[in-house]
């Protein structure tokens, strides 16, 4: 089992949080009758949980979490000795042989990077680690700095070479960083080991990133949280109702930010224009999808491409969008409203 690497901050009220859930679900509990399995546990940098609710097996579960590990293992930009964390060594030296799964995955970032005109790039990752928001560096660069990490972020020097099963990035510094969209990637991975299980029902839910499986045991569609913005992780200010195969992904300033000595805030994701956290008066934006992997790639996208843009990007990419505003108001695509119900008087929908 992962933990967080040695670089992360430690922010007694976070680590305090992830010990109590890791201790409380870390011991798995099967229920012959039900059939029913709950694990947590440490990985991706963050607390990966799933529930089976029928259909469980140990082997299932240990599949899982297994794929979940291997998957950090290749991708992680943050761990020395993963493929990623080869590949930006050798960025603008060689090419690295990198598994089937990483090039699908980067030529899958690549596509939301183009579609969304670079708003989305995976090639951000000098630019990330010089702020390094949510680890002990975490730090307002000065511009000179972000100035030269923008020119080491190009999504057209990604270099994937199927026939040589490898990755090249074209010019020395430059850095991949797959921490937008690898969660989602994971969950359908997951999703698909459970269904090769014969799992019949289950939530995955990897840090906030959930996908249901299967018909729940009740036979009513799943509702599926809609994280409120300004409350705590799990507290939700609707629900969506899904079918099985469905992934719920949110995108917030929220989570991962830090509070600079003269009292400006700075969040995670980074306008690559600019080198900047984006401020364009979003607080978060939510994708609905049955591709988690789509999903995560286009919360960040879109959140970074702004309520305008960003909409026009999903009705194309046929998902369900939920944008929320500083001033608590929800904008929501035709999709999304065919299957989220607010509940929480505090905010409002508009139609723009
Ligand atoms: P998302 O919006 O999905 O992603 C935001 C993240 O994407 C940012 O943190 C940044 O990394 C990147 N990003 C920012 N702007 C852009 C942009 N415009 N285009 C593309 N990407 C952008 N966290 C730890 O603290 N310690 C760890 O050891 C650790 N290991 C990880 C290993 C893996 C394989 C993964 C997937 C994540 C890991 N994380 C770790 C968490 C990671 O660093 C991110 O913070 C997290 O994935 C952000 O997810 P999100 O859903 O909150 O936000
Ligand atoms: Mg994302």
């Amino acid at each position: 089992m992962n933990c967080f690497n040695n670089q992360q901050k430690k922010k007694p009220k976070i680590v305090f949080f992830l010990l109590a859930g890791f201790i409380l679900f870390s011991t798995s509990f099967l229920s012959c009758e039900a059939k029913t399995l709950n694990r947590s546990e440490l990985v991706l940098g963050t607390i990966c949980s799933i529930r089976i609710l029928d259909g469980a097996s140990k082997k299932a579960m240990d599949a899982a979490f297994n794929r979940l590990e291997e998957i950090e293992a290749v991708m992680s930009a943050n761990k020395e000795g993963t493929v990623v964390d080869t590949i930006n060594s050798n960025s603008g030296i060689s090419a690295v042989k990198s598994p089937e799964d990483l090039r699908y995955l980067v030529k899958k970032a690549m596509s939301i990077a183009d579609a969304s005109d670079g708003a989305f790039d995976p090639s951000i990752g000098t630019l990330v680690k010089l702020w390094g928001i949510g680890f002990d560096s975490e730090n307002v660069p000065n511009a000179e700095d972000i100035k030269k990490a923008l020119l080491l972020t190009g999504r057209k020097e990604i270099i994937v070479d199927d026939k040589n099963g490898t990755i090249f990035l074209a010019r020395e510094g430059m850095k991949l960083d797959l921490g937008a969209i690898a969660k989602g990637y994971a969950a359908d991975q997951v999703s698909d080991i459970l269904s090769k299980y014969r799992v019949k029902a289950a939530v995955i839910d990897l840090g906030g990133n959930i996908k249901v499986v299967g018909k729940k045991p009740d036979k009513q569609s799943w509702k599926i949280g809609v994280q409120n913005p300004f409350d705590t992780r799990g507290s939700r200010l609707g629900l969506a109702s899904l079918e099985g195969g469905y992934s719920v992904v949110t995108s917030g300033i929220y989570e991962r930010h830090f509070v600079s000595d003269d009292g400006v805030d700075y969040h995670h994701i980074f306008d690559p224009k600019t080198g900047y956290p984006v401020r364009n008066g979003l607080v978060s934006v939510t994708i609905i999808s049955k591709s988690s992997t789509d999903a995560d790639g286009l919360a960040t996208a879109l959140f970074v491409l702004g309520k305008e843009k960003g909409m026009a990007m999903a009705d194309k990419w046929a998902v369900g969008a939920i944008f929320i505003d500083q001033d608590r108001t929800l904008v929501l695509n035709e999709y999304a409203k065919k299957v989220f119900s607010l509940e929480d008087s505090s905010f409002t929908e508009s139609d723009s």
